[in-house]
Formats: C-alpha cells, sequence, structure tokens
C-alpha cells in the first residue's frame, strides 16, 4: 500500500461506510415519500474534498489498488458517490486518479471528447443528483484539449472534420469563437471558456439542477486540468 493509502484508509473506509449506510436508508426512505435523497456530503465538503485528492496526486501520485478488492464487496448491491464529474474522454485525464486516486463508488463520472452537456451527459447527471444525492458537480477541462483544439482549427483555419467527429467539434465551435480576439493563448482560453459554458448550459438546461442550484442544494463548477503540473484549477465560483 503506498503512503497515501495508508494515511487515508482508515478515514476513507469510515467515510464509505457512513455513506453508503446513510444514503441506503435515505434513498429508501425518500424513495417511499417521493422525493430525492439527501446529500451525505455537503456541495462545499465534496470540494473541498476533491481539492484535497488533488493536492496529494501532484504531491505524491503513486497508484495503490490493494482496496479494490475490498471495496467491490462492500459496494456490489449500491452506490453513494458524493461528487459528478464531467471531463473529456481525454486518456490523460481520469478524474479518479487526479482527484488523489480515489476508489469504486465515489465518483458518479460522464465523459465525452470534449465533455460536452448533450442529452445523455444531463440525464446523467441528473440521475447523480436526484437519485444518489450527489450535491457537487465538476466539469473539468483540461490543457492541450484536443476536441478544443479541433473548434480552434475550425474558427481559425475553416477545418472540416469527418462523420460524427463533425457535430462534436461544431458544439465546441461558440466557444472557440467566443475567445478568438482575446488576448494570450487561443486554445487554452478556448479550453477555459469551454468548461465555464458547459458548467452553465448544465444548470440552465437541466431544470432539477437549476433548481437544486438555485436552492443552494447543488453546486456546478468549471475546472481546468494542468496536463503538465497535475493541478486541478477552479474556473468558476
Ligand atoms: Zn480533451
Amino acid at each position: 500500500m503506498c503512503e497515501i493509502c495508508d494515511a487515508r484508509a482508515g478515514s476513507r473506509r469510515a467515510f464509505l461506510t457512513l455513506a453508503a449506510a446513510g444514503l441506503c436508508s435515505a434513498a429508501a426512505g425518500s424513495r417511499a415519500a417521493g422525493l430525492p435523497p439527501a446529500p451525505s456530503v455537503s456541495p462545499d465538503d465534496a470540494l473541498a474534498r476533491l481539492q484535497a485528492g488533488n493536492a496529494a496526486f501532484v504531491q505524491a501520485p503513486q497508484l495503490c489498488a490493494a482496496r479494490l478488492g475490498k471495496q467491490r464487496a462492500q459496494l456490489a448491491t449500491h452506490q453513494a458517490p458524493w461528487a459528478s464529474i464531467v471531463s473529456c474522454a481525454d486518456s490523460r485525464v481520469p478524474p479518479e486518479l487526479l482527484f488523489g486516486g480515489l476508489g469504486l463508488g465515489q465518483l458518479f463520472v460522464a465523459r465525452n471528447a470534449g465533455h460536452l452537456p448533450d442529452s445523455a451527459t444531463l440525464g446523467t447527471l441528473e440521475y447523480g443528483c436526484s437519485m444518489l444525492g450527489v450535491s457537487l458537480i465538476v466539469v473539468l477541462g483540461h490543457e492541450r484539449c484536443g476536441a478544443v483544439a479541433a473548434a480552434c482549427a475550425a474558427v481559425r483555419d475553416n477545418a472540416r472534420f469527418p462523420g460524427f467527429i463533425a457535430p462534436l467539434v461544431e458544439a465546441i465551435v461558440p466557444a472557440a469563437r467566443a475567445v478568438l480576439d482575446q488576448p494570450g493563448d487561443f486554445l487554452d482560453n478556448a479550453v477555459r471558456e469551454n468548461a465555464r459554458r458547459t458548467a452553465q448550459a448544465i444548470a440552465t438546461r437541466s431544470e432539477s439542477i437549476g433548481q437544486g442550484v438555485a436552492q443552494g442544494k447543488v453546486r456546478v463548477v468549471a475546472a481546468r486540468y494542468d496536463l503538465d503540473s497535475g493541478k486541478v484549477e477552479l474556473l468558476t465560483p
């Protein structure tokens, strides 16, 4: 077991057990009453947990899977994730690892190239919030994103793309176009704008998530992952 797991295993096991027990009973009760389950973790606490995990990943990114077997057995019949991550499909941006080597049952993750807020993604996030009690949604853009780079090429060079890549890129083009004249690096500005726009779209296009945000029960934030340093930077309050 690595140093991070050694230090965190006790508190993590206790948290998982409590969260699982709490959410199972809460979910059963609320379903009977027709209400969503109460979140096991507040939005602010969930964000602080992710930030602490990322700091640990940046400092000592050892990978340890020693306890996955035990977690699998504990979570085989239920799940109690405490945060949703909407991230790019990029192979270098796996949310569970870059937030500190999180194990099974902790993050509810939706991924596609460019983290587009399509109907499948919105449905996934609504399920996480309304059925599983997730209270925090993090849209995670990343440095040198290929999908955003394609949109930048479409805006700047009129590049065209084949098949289903075309509508995917087209959905990111408005973000790229919005920052075309801004100072600084075009691609990185577009990465940040695309993450902010996806977060905004989630909170406005989903009625149930928008209501949760308005009531302070759900928080949606945009962030950027730095491929070089491993750091996750918040882009929105
Ligand atoms: Zn990407």
